[in-house]
């Protein structure tokens, strides 16, 4: 990828800023429609807020209550499209909202029957109200004093940086170029003050580089402002942070197939608890700070609330010493025009495209589900202020990379669909290497081999936080498989031991954000 940045001296069609689900599917986009694009990422692919979801691809019950049903639609199709196209990791996964009270049969019973018409053709399965009996069959864990019944009904769960990193792999399949660890420092402009390229670092080798563009596409989440200061420093800030947590707990909190979905909590706000890679996920919360970070620490009073609601529905309460891990991601929420400090959780979660006078596009908001469609919307607008080829979007039918219809024949390799033969390969010559590194995780030292080898995999942190899931999933067993992924990735990327014992070192410093204590 490096060589192909270096050895290229025409513009390139689109330079993409940021590599989230926003900027990937941007770039899957473009180079799928035959455009030569470039993709910088910062950090780590999916390091900023693309990493911390709630792991839902979903129409957003919440927002149907909120009455964005244009929003709801185009997420439920979205959704339709997402597991026809990656079926290997968006999966139907039935949610339950349990009743204590008289009215909530009926009114959550209509409520989930317009969202699965709101769905039309792109409908998962069929809601219906279910009997006391047939809630507590399907959720043997649900405190049951005062239940009345519950409503079920059906929405799509994935892995988030999984499916990024094959989000990534497609565009690369397409010809994009992507880099991580190769920040935008500085947006070049032309005599006539439009953008028109970048300047970047290498930051393994120190080295800069500059590349001249046609369009220049800020898809920068939470850091948008910083990268629109760059044109135009006096221009107004347009995201409004806001954090949410999630807990993550053993599978036994939650023996069920199904979810269940808190409508309403104390303070107005859904509760989701999942099953998730055999652990169960309790989240989100949504509170208004002030400072963009890529490590956002989570504030007592979060965790205390979802430990106090998650005891209000599970019939063994969670306390803080079960909880295995607990993340945080920043939502990039944008501000309505003159915002006046509104509450960030009735902030629109639609997408935002914006143009500044040096032909800058910005595109922020809107969900992990709705990436495609916002993606087709912003080469939509860059083709014109390119004035590039009309060349027509051609995501909705497109196989993301991985594709495969039965993935779960893979066994515990099921989330590398048609990978899984490689990353099994890796290991043809010494079986020990399918063996699970730690007796919590099921993650082995081949997937380690395979994630530096295929998936521009480059510290310790990649590996455990991204490639793998094992410090969302369990962050003390994250700590202690350190100096042995450190050992292992040292190798591939032919680095020294004094390289793999600052890695653990640095990954064992980052992880301790994980636990609670
Ligand atoms: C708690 C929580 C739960 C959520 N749950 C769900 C859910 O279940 N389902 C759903 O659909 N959506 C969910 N969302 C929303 C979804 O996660 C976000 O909308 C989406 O991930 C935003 O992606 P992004 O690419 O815009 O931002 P990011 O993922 O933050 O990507 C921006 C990238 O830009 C990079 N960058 C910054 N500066 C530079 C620079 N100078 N040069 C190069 N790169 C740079 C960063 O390193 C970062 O990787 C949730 C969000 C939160 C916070």
């Amino acid at each position: 990828m490096l060589d192909r940045l270096s050895q290229r001296s025409a513009p390139w069609d689109m330079i993409v800023i940021g590599g989230g689900a926003t900027g990937v599917g941007v770039a899957i986009d473009a180079a799928s429609r035959g455009f030569e694009v470039l993709l910088l990422e910062a950090q780590d692919f999916g390091k900023g807020t693309s990493s911390r979801s709630t792991k839902l691809i979903h129409g957003g019950v919440r927002y149907l209550e909120q009455g964005n049903i244009s929003l709801v639609m185009e997420a439920l199709k979205e959704r339709g499209l997402l597991r026809q196209n990656a079926p290997h990791l968006v999966h139907d996964l039935a949610f339950i909202v349990p009743n204590y009270s008289w009215w909530e049969a009926p009114f959550y019973g209509i409520g989930m029957k317009v969202y699965d018409l709101l769905a039309g053709k792109y409908g998962f399965g069929k809601s219906r109200i279910l009997s006391a009996e047939e809630t507590i069959e399907k959720l043997p864990n649900l405190q049951t004093e005062g239940l009345r019944g519950g409503v079920i009904y059906y929405d799509g769960q994935f892995d988030d940086t999984r499916l990024l990193i094959h989000m990534a792999m497609t565009a690369a399949d397409h010809g994009a170029t992507l880099l991580n660890y190769a920040p935008v420092t500085e947006i070049t402009k032309d005599e006539e003050g439009y953008a028109n390229g970048v300047v970047l670092k290498d930051e393994e080798s120190g080295q800069t580089f500059n590349a001249a563009a046609r369009v220049v596409i800020n898809a920068t989440g939470i850091f948008a402002d910083r990268i629109r200061h760059m044109t135009d420093p006096e221009a107004k800030k347009m995201i409004a942070p806001s954090q949410g947590i999630h807990l993550v707990f053993e599978r036994s909190f939650l023996r069920a197939d199904s979810a269940i979905m808190v409508p309403k909590t104390s303070d107005g706000r859904v509760l989701f608890a999942i099953p998730w890679h055999n652990h169960t996920v309790v989240g989100t919360t949504d509170t208004p700070i002030q400072e963009a970070s890529y490590e956002p620490l989570p504030f007592e009073e979060e965790i205390e609330f979802i430990l106090d609601t998650a005891a209000q529905f599970l019939s063994r309460p969670p306390t803080r010493k079960d909880i295995l891990s607990v993340y945080v991601g920043i939502r990039p929420l944008v501000k309505s025009e003159g915002d006046g400090g509104e509450k960030t959780s009735t902030l629109s979660r639609d997408h935002t495209i914006h143009i500044d006078s040096a032909g800058l596009i910005t595109i922020v908001g809107g969900k992990w589900t709705t990436y495609r469609y916002m993606a087709e919307d912003c080469v939509n607008h860059a083709i014109t202020l390119g004035t590039l080829e009309d060349k027509p979007c051609v995501t909705r039918s497109l196989k993301l990379h991985g594709y495969h219809e039965t993935s779960e024949k893979f066994g515990d390799l099921w989330v590398y669909g048609s990978d899984a033969a490689g990353v099994r390969a890796v290991a043809a010559s010494d079986h020990d290497l399918m063996e699970p590194m730690h007796p919590s995780l099921t993650y082995c030292e081949a997937e380690v081999i395979w994630a530096a080898r295929h998936e521009m995999a480059r510290t310790v942190e990649d590996i455990l936080s991204r490639r793998t899931r094992a410090l969302f999933l369990n962050a003390q067993a994250a700590i202690e498989l350190a100096p042995k992924v450190a050992e292992v990735i040292a190798r591939e990327l032919g680095q020294s031991k004094a390289w793999a014992a600052s890695q653990a070192a640095e990954f064992q410093a980052l992880a301790q954000h994980y636990l609670v204590t």
